[in-house]
């Protein structure tokens, strides 16, 4: 039996974070990794030839945890290319023009699906502040794009928007998702679209990980799949998946929401818990990287909302080739391996590109994600979130799916983390718990 203060499960960056807190408030913590590496739902891998981010990727100042962390290391933010041409399909046709006018095709749409944002979303880091959230909390982004005044060509260009962001379904995508993404980036719809593909991290997201890991003096031990949790009445125990045991007197479940069940944990969580758990994530869509010859424009291109994959954007344009980070809102629907298919794909978005090398990761199929950025299913915001948030026990979950800001983000992850350590640290005598009515500021409806 080992035995510590604190044990975090998962080391993305929420158990990171949390880790690297308790360390510093005196506490002895134990991170149990399933991988074989930090990180979680970031991964920066060399494929194709260069450094390629194969999950979580940029980040931007109105992210305020992550960027403080940035900050905090000294670590830069670099910028990403800008666009000049966009190739957008839309009921069958392809159009062409320079990326303004795609842009510019996309903000009456946008301004009017998230007029309301800063209403329901007042004080965006208290996300039930407003009560009347609840009564749109059911609504689908589908149920709110078909109900607004579009022409055809604007509703088909604004699903494929939302299909991209939620990387899923938009009819179970929650709508309230949307307004809360909007309003923590300031309102602006194009201040949410710049924030979550503009800016990445210089060194990668592997680089600042690293640095909180370094930053914990947490004894991290990779490869150590949790399998069951238990608490009684002065410890809690985790147990790998090989039979090994830790004790602690608190324990993190840093985990996704959608691997949660795949744990054997007693008492059992709450039944609200259990039902989201097994509900999941919306976000089961695809991030793939393609390398086509040729060094091509700085294009976006824009496909229909239920295109194997409907968004790509030319990242890195070298001498000879051109490698593009492309989306999709189905896992199933994108093979990472294979490469003729990634052609098809590609060509019904953008004309006369071949097709080197392709790279990629499962997110859904793997069983340490189960999704890719946690997006909401509609009523997951009122149903489950204050729940989800709430310690039981010396059981505390953390991760991005459980934020209150940029819930799904890298960011959320940090604010998630830093929560569940004040939680614990309260617990352990090491200072003051978070208010889980912080809600209670309540703004008027
Ligand atoms: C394709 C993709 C693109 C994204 N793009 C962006 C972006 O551009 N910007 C942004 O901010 N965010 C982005 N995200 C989201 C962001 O990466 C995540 O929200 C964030 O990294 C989640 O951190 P976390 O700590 O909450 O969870 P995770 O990173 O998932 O960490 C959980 C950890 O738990 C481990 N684990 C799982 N099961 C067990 C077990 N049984 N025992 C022990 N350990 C276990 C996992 O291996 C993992 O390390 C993206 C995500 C994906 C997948």
């Amino acid at each position: 039996m080992n035995s510590t203060d604190v044990i975090v499960v998962g080391a993305g960056f929420a158990g990171l974070i949390a880790a690297r807190e308790l360390s510093h408030r005196g506490l002895k913590v134990t991170i149990l990794e399933a991988r074989d590496r930090v990180a979680g739902r970031t991964h920066l891998d060399e494929r194709m030839g260069r450094n390629l981010e194969l999950g979580g990727t940029w980040v931007h100042w109105t992210q305020p945890y992550v960027w403080a962390e940035m900050g905090r290391y000294g670590i830069e933010p670099v910028a990403g290319p800008e666009f000049t041409k966009a190739y957008w399909t839309v009921n069958g046709r392809r159009r062409e023009g320079g990326a303004d006018e795609l842009l510019d095709l996309l903000d009456a749409p946008n301004r009017a699906l998230l007029a309301d944002a800063r209403r329901y979303f007042p004080l965006p880091w208290s996300p039930l502040a407003n009560p009347a959230v609840a009564d749109i909390d059911h609504l689908t982004v589908s149920h709110v794009i078909d109900g607004l005044q579009l022409g055809e060509d604007e509703r088909e260009l604004l699903r494929s928007f939302w299909a991209l962001n939620f990387n899923g379904k938009l009819d179970e995508a929650a709508y309230t998702q949307a307004l809360r993404w909007c309003a923590v980036a300031t309102g602006h719809w194009q201040v949410m679209f710049e924030a979550c593909a503009t800016f990445k991290i210089a060194g990668g997201t592997r680089r600042l990980a690293e640095a909180i890991l370094d930053d914990s003096g947490a004894d991290l031990r990779l490869g150590h799949p949790v399998v069951a949790v238990r608490q009684d009445g002065a410890t809690a125990v985790a147990e790998t998946v090989d039979g090994q045991r830790f004790t602690g007197k608190q324990l993190v479940l840093a985990l996704p929401l959608s691997v949660l069940n795949g744990i054997s944990i007693e008492p059992a969580l709450s039944p609200t818990k259990v039902a989201a758990a097994a509900r999941g994530q919306a976000g089961r869509g695809a991030k793939l990287w393609i390398k086509v010859a040729g060094r091509q424009e700085r294009f976006v291109a824009m496909g229909p909302a239920t295109a194997p994959l409907n968004f790509v954007q030319a990242e890195y344009i070298d001498e000879d080739t051109t490698t593009l980070v492309c989306f999709g809102p189905d896992a199933a629907a994108v093979d990472v391996e294979d490469v003729d298919a990634a052609q098809r794909h590609l060509d019904a978005l953008v004309p006369g590109m071949t097709v080197l090398e392709i790279a990629g990761h499962d997110w859904v199929d793997d069983p340490n994600s189960r999704s890719t950025w946690p997006m909401h299913y509609a009523g997951y915001l009122t149903r489950s979130l204050a729940e989800l948030q709430r310690p039981e026990g010396r059981i505390h979950l953390a991760g991005s799916d459980f934020a209150d800001g940029w819930g799904g983000f890298i960011d959320g992850a940090i604010e998630s983390g830093l929560r569940a350590a004040r939680n614990v640290a309260h617990e352990l005598g090491r200072g003051d718990r978070t208010s889980v009515a912080a809600d209670a500021a309540a703004v008027p409806a």
